[in-house]
């Protein structure tokens, strides 16, 4: 009786620790959902009302676009969270992600070029180096999980930083890693920057567009492909994330 006691108890503290990880993230969510729909508020009824003088009207119209961006970034960015959970939940049962052979070097090529005008505006170079490398996975998520670190490596930079986007194939298996110049994270924050809403600084995630979860999207995807993410980073110096995918 003692083991099947012991499993019970196992049981049951997995399913309060999900259920208070659950209870979090919702007064997350809605407390981050909270914020840009208040502002877009205020500033419609000051234009509503004719309180808002006519040459300032473009200004609070710009705000309410900027917020209403930002809503659509995080929405866009919980649904993904939301079909990776559930993805994850009914892998290789219902609906089990299609894996393909997905060639790594095209891959980052395809991130770098299209991440070119974000590096521009931020006065970054970007360039990427890539030798051989093929995992089986899917090609969207893999995209998107690039294209989060490379958006982060050029969002938590300075101007005339550089990020560098490598991939190849080692002997524990093919890898992507994208490497940056940039702030940095501080040691007692590189274990939390995958959980969901954490971040370093608030207000520069805020003001470069950021929405808390790209990390943890990255989490979700690896673990999707069982592969490993190794960080390295030192405030000042840069950060670099390794991705390291199964041998074939
Ligand atoms: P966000 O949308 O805020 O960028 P992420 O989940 O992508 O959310 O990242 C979480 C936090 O980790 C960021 O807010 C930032 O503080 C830190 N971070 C992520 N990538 C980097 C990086 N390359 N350099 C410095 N800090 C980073």
């Amino acid at each position: 009786l003692i083991p099947l006691a012991r499993t019970i108890q196992t049981d049951r503290k997995l399913r309060e620790d999900n259920e208070t990880m659950r209870r979090e993230f919702t007064a997350n969510v809605s407390h981050e959902l909270k914020t840009p729909l208040t502002s877009i508020s205020g500033y419609a009824e000051l234009i509503e009302t004719g309180m808002a003088k006519p040459a300032d009207v473009p200004t609070f119209a710009a705000r309410i676009h900027k917020e209403a961006q930002r809503m659509i970034a995080l929405v866009s960015d919980i649904l993904q969270l939301s079909e990776l959970d559930s993805t994850q939940a009914s892998q290789s049962r219902e609906k089990p992600v299609e894996m393909a052979p997905v060639d790594l070097a095209a891959l980052l090529k395809e991130t770098a070029q299209n991440m070119t005008v974000n590096a521009r505006k931020a006065y970054v170079t970007l360039q990427y180096s890539a030798q051989p490398a093929t995992v089986q996975g899917s090609k969207d998520l893999l995209a998107e999980l690039a294209t989060n670190l490379c958006d982060n490596a050029i969002r938590y930079n300075q101007p005339g930083g550089h990020v560098e986007l490598r991939c190849g194939t080692g002997p524990d298996g093919p890898w992507l890693q994208v490497e940056d110049n940039g702030i940095g994270i501080p040691q007692d924050s590189q274990a939390r920057v995958f959980e969901r809403f954490y971040r370093v600084d608030k207000s520069r995630s805020k003001a470069t567009g950021g929405t808390g979860l790209g990390l943890a999207i990255v989490k979700h995807i690896a673990l999707l492909h069982h592969a490993r993410i190794d960080l390295q980073s030192q405030v000042g110096s840069g950060t670099t994330i390794k991705v390291t995918f199964p041998k074939a």
